[in-house]
């Protein structure tokens, strides 16, 4: 047996084997080797989501496939890149650099893996953009009988629209086609704003701004808004100095950032001027850099999180809610709310299908009780359809879910005919899908 913990140690257990293939012989073998004898095994990735959706159940199998990682091919013309899918995002960016390309939008960091930072939904933020997946032109997974499929919106349509954001429920992914475009610059404006102006035009500067987001400490009235403008072919990059993007990044995101919240952790009263304090000391900053070193930044201080995506339209209404409950809450909130947007996709379980949505994250630095505060959120969220991101701590269980999801049935009808043992099942999709068939 060998202990897994996910990075924010909120899901463990004891894989009975980890298996790490080396091509996609071996990981055939290995799901038909546990389906033949009736046993369960989990995909696994970089271990970021909150949730237990990557843990194996005790004493089933688990397969790492970060020996499966780098490029398959690329074609610059088109901007269609195929990566083996335990590749992580970090070294995609550093890959796609190397071809004069770039992701047209990423999530806050790249540490996860391609397939499984497309399984859970991952998402960055835009209102003209949608998440991850659906960058995704095609993709190939080993199923449970060890076939290894194909899908695209040509080939197996059903699956490519369950398959992007699958969970992990539906096989192993192998690789991933990602429809890239030529690398570009982004013009990056950061800085603290008051809460109530930003809330009053947020809509307006959702649809203005490629790419926007906040983060509103719970007991403040200021957002740390950051906006990010797409450049012009051939912009220049005007990056911060590495002595400014390590005193911005790594000293206060971080360094001071993660002593304030562990002062915060050791004297709870402390918090609300804590959090003040670290939203009045944030400065404004403009640069511009490699789209993919805008996105993603490095984040060293641990937190619990829960995230839902609402109908854009409720977002005012889910955030006057979530003030107004933060004060009321028995423990102290020591860590900002983050608000990003996107565009409504096809993905059948994507947290945007069908609707253009709002973002809004809670977190808790570790250490720190959460229960009550995400109980209370996962309430106010699901009043308005809000929907979890399967990565991220939420209470549902299937019977909501089916409410939530127009195409979750059919989601199940594919998983029923390409896995009707349950052969890539744990606890978590236990919960979520409800039982196979
Ligand atoms: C610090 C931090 C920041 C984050 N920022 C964001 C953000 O900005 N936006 C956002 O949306 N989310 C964010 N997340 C959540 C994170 O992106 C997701 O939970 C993501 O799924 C994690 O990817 P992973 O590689 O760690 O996969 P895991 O957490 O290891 O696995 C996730 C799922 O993918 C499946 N999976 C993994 N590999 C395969 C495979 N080869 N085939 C089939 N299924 C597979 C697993 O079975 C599981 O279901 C963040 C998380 C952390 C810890």
């Amino acid at each position: 047996m060998t202990p897994w913990t996910n990075w924010a140690g909120t899901a463990s257990t004891h894989p009975r084997r980890i298996h790490r293939p080396s091509n996609i012989d071996e990981l055939r073998a290995v799901v038909t080797a546990v389906a033949d004898r009736g046993g369960r095994i989990r995909p696994v990735g970089s271990g970021h989501s909150f949730t237990a959706i990557a843990a194996t159940d005790p004493g089933c199998d688990a397969v790492d496939l970060g020996a499966l990682s780098g490029l398959v091919s690329a074609d610059v013309e088109t901007g269609l890149v195929t990566v083996r899918a335990g590749t992580t995002l970090r070294r995609l960016n550093a890959l796609l650099d190397m071809l004069g390309l770039a992701m047209t939008n990423l999530g806050d960091i790249d540490a996860q893996t391609v397939a499984g930072s497309i399984s859970t939904g991952t998402h960055g933020t835009g209102a003209a953009f949608g998440g991850l997946a659906t960058q995704v032109a095609a993709l190939e997974l080993v199923t449970a009988d060890g076939s290894l499929v194909r899908c695209s919106p040509d080939e197996r349509p059903d699956l490519f629209a369950a398959a992007r954001v699958g969970l992990g429920a539906l096989g192993v992914i192998t690789s991933v086609t990602l429809r890239c475009e030529p690398a570009f610059v982004l013009q990056a404006h950061e800085g603290p704003l008051p809460l109530d102006e930003v809330l009053a035009s947020f809509d307006e500067l959702a649809d203005r701004e490629d790419h926007v987001e906040f983060y509103w400490f719970p007991y403040g009235r200021t957002a740390l808004v950051k906006r990010n403008t797409r450049c012009a072919p051939g912009t220049p990059a005007r990056p911060l100095s590495a002595v400014r993007r390590f005193v911005d990044y790594t000293l206060m995101e971080n360094v001071a950032f993660g002593a304030l919240c562990r002062l915060g952790r050791a004297v709870p009263r402390l918090v609300p001027t804590l959090g003040a304090f670290a939203a009045s000391a944030s400065s404004t900053r403009r640069y511009s850099d490699a789209a993919h070193r805008v996105f993603a930044t490095r984040r060293t201080v641990r937190f619990v999180e829960s995230e839902y995506a609402v109908p854009r339209e409720s977002l005012l209404d889910v955030l006057d809610r979530l003030r107004a409950l933060v004060p009321t809450l028995r423990h102290p909130v020591a860590f900002p709310a983050e608000i990003r947007v996107a565009a409504a996709d096809d993905i059948w379980l994507s947290t945007a299908y069908g609707r253009d949505s709002a973002y809004v994250a809670v977190h808790q630095y570790v250490g720190m009780p959460y229960e009550e505060y995400f109980e209370a959120f996962a309430e106010i969220a699901d009043s308005v359809g809000g929907r979890p991101h399967w990565g991220k701590l939420h209470p549902l269980g299937a019977d909501r879910l089916r409410e939530l999801y127009p195409r979750f049935d059919d989601f199940r009808r594919v998983r029923a005919e390409l896995d009707p043992q349950g052969v890539f099942g744990n606890a978590y999709l236990d919960r979520v899908l409800g039982p196979v068939g």
